[in-house]
């Protein structure tokens, strides 16, 4: 098994995670050989871990015995990287968002068409434990036919770093957290987009949204609300997932929520009304004890592999991506759509 020669442009927080936690995984398949970063604590950082620090974005695409390079830039560069890189022989993997709006993709894609080479975009949440489990709610119908979903991630440090900040790099939610939830909903439903809206927060008086609530239909009747938010003190479930025989509340990444199920017991004893604040309820009083089960969140294994993985056969043996451009382009164009509605050019 011949390893295929990497260099990481943009050695910053991910592309650090990267070289230290995703490709040393697959040792026998990635070799990290070093990185190029325009800043010079960043090469020293990389020198210092056994890392070579390439001088310069035309070294490392000179270097011959380099097959594939990581872009983990800010996302305004990742168009001309890419591109440059494509044009240079090189695999290219590409973090998300791939790029500012569909028309950079369909600029790097034209190229990657051309050369013949391999353009993959690390979406990596497609793995995430709280992820699959709702995609194996949805595909296996383990709480009835899912007709609502809501995902949603909420901090309250703001919007991190200080490119992240300004519209130029591609800045704000959307583009930042938006994507991964963007790509998990229309890799889960699979049905076109009926109807959609969106509403932008600018609380933090940024140029750039700190946060977003959407609502999606699908044609297939699912809805979804996807919402992002970095005000929030303190926070609503990753996920909550309703079905028509059940619901399920993830509440974090660690899984901890739990999920529903009618029994569909015939013997069951109507609930009784309660006191709800100073009135009286029975439609909002806990179903009697026959009628449901709780269960916890139990983490369930992918049935495909890690993305190093998937990109090694697709460059050596011709395999499938995992990650396909198609889909890429699909959220970028969603997200342009939403800009638009907004009046956001
Ligand atoms: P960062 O600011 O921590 O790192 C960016 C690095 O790129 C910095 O070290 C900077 O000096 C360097 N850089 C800037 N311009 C460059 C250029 N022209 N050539 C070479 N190096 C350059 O940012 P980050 O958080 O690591 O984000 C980088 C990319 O990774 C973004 O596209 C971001 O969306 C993505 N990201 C993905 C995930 C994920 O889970 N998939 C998580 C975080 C970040």
């Amino acid at each position: 098994m011949e390893a295929i020669n990497f260099v990481i442009i943009g050695y910053g927080g991910m592309g650090s995670y990267h070289a230290n936690g995703i490709m040393p995984t697959e040792s026998e398949r990635i070799h990290l050989v070093g990185i190029y970063d325009i800043s010079a604590e960043r090469q020293n950082v990389a020198v210092e871990t056994g890392l070579k620090s390439y001088a310069s974005l035309e070294a490392v695409l000179s270097d011959q015995t380099i097959e594939a390079v990581l872009i983990a830039t800010p996302n305004d560069y990742h168009k001309e990287i890419a591109i440059q890189a494509l044009k240079a022989g090189k695999q290219v993997v590409c973090e998300k968002p791939v790029a500012m709006n569909t028309a950079e993709l369909d600029d790097i894609l034209a190229v990657a068409k051309s050369t013949g080479n391999v353009f993959m975009v690390h979406q990596n949440r497609r793995w995430d434990p709280d992820f699959l489990v709702v995609r194996d709610l949805y595909h296996n119908q383990k709480i009835g036919d899912i007709f609502q979903i809501e995902s949603r991630v909420q901090g309250a440090n703001g919007i991190p770093g200080d490119w992240r900040h300004l519209k130029a790099h591609g800045g704000g939610m959307l583009l930042d957290w938006g994507v991964h939830l963007l790509d998990q909903l229309l890799w889960l439903v699979h049905s076109p987009i009926k109807q959609v809206s969106v509403d932008f927060s600018y609380i933090l008086g940024d140029e750039v949204d700190d946060g977003f609530i959407s609502y999606f239909t699908f044609e297939n009747g699912v809805r979804a609300i996807v919402e992002v938010g970095t005000t929030n003190y303190t926070k609503l479930p990753r996920w909550y997932v309703k079905g028509t025989n059940g619901t399920a509340k993830i509440d974090d990444w660690d899984l901890s929520g739990e999920i529903v199920v009618a029994t569909g017991r015939t013997d069951v004893v109507s609930p009784k009304p309660i006191q709800a604040g100073v009135g009286l309820t029975k439609t909002m009083a806990p179903p009697s004890e026959e009628a449901t089960e709780k269960y916890p969140i139990q983490s369930v294994s992918a049935n495909f592999v890690p993305f190093y993985q998937n990109f090694y056969e697709v460059v050596r043996n011709g395999s499938e991506p995992i990650v396909n451009n198609e889909q890429i382009r699909l959220v970028l164009s969603l997200i342009d759509q939403l800009f638009q509605q907004a009046g956001i050019s």
